[in-house]
């Protein structure tokens, strides 16, 4: 269960009209379910600003003292982390933050493709003045981060923007899907090393609220299409050095 996503920062929360928090959890088993949150909550913004490694051991105890918590309740948030594919669970050995496949990479942002040329076209023709001011506070916050180089902040307000578009257009479904797949995706970009860089990104986001404010569909989806493709196609997916035996035999195959 989710009580709030993963992606988002309390500043962004507190600003994005997202819907108020519940109200304070009275039962123990709430209790069990938000400390289970907080936990998968953690892990996960570690993992999209970059701070968790791909391939990284998560070992039980050790988080279990960071939270002040039973191994039960690491248990279930590892669980929950490795039903989001961002963590894989191995029999005998534990847990690893995951190495998405180059197959796997591609499938992301085929489907990320599919789903936000989509929202944007429907955004367009429904945006408000002030969600178009909202989108463009987050524009500024992510200028200030690239600019300072604030490698976490902007990792994670580059990704925010794109579950912030979802959350606009009012389908809580949506918004939870992107937020799994920018979660993957972010973890992807880590292992595949995208040339494309962060001001590119920036730019780009900027050309889209543009194209949202003046209503016009068609060039939202455009730009949508062509921002997720171009940071697709800057990620180094070369199934021939995927591995180390075509790696060291380049001329076998
Ligand atoms: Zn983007």
């Amino acid at each position: 269960m989710r009580h709030s996503p993963p992606l988002t920062s309390d500043a962004l929360d507190a600003d994005s009209g997202s819907p108020a928090a519940e109200a304070p959890a009275a039962t123990a088993e709430d209790h069990r379910t938000s400390t289970t949150q907080r936990i998968v909550d953690a892990i996960t913004t570690a993992i999209v600003e970059r701070r968790l490694m791909p391939g990284t051991k998560l070992a039980e105890q050790p988080i279990a003292d960071i939270f002040k918590v039973s191994r039960t309740l690491v248990r279930q948030a590892l669980m929950q982390l490795s039903r989001d594919r961002l963590i894989t669970l191995e029999p005998a050995r534990g847990a690893f933050v995951a190495q998405p496949s180059v197959e796997e990479a591609r499938q992301v942002f085929v489907v990320r493709q599919m789903l936000e040329t989509a929202l944007v076209r429907q955004l367009a023709t429904r945006i408000t003045p002030t969600q178009v001011e909202e989108l463009r506070a987050h524009l500024v916050a992510e200028r200030e981060a690239v600019l300072r180089t604030d490698v976490p902040g902007r990792t994670r307000l580059l990704a925010d923007f794109h579950v912030v578009l979802a959350r606009l257009l009012g389908n809580e479904v949506l918004a939870q899907l992107l937020a799994d797949l920018l979660s993957r995706s972010s973890l992807i970009s880590l292992m595949y090393q995208s040339s494309h860089s962060a001001e590119h990104s920036q730019d780009e986001h900027v050309a889209i609220v543009e194209a949202l404010a003046r209503h016009d569909a068609d060039a939202a989806a455009a730009l949508m299409e062509h921002h997720i493709g171009s940071v697709e196609r800057n990620l180094s997916l070369n199934p021939r050095i995927h591995d180390l035996v075509s790696a060291l035999a380049p001329s076998a195959g």
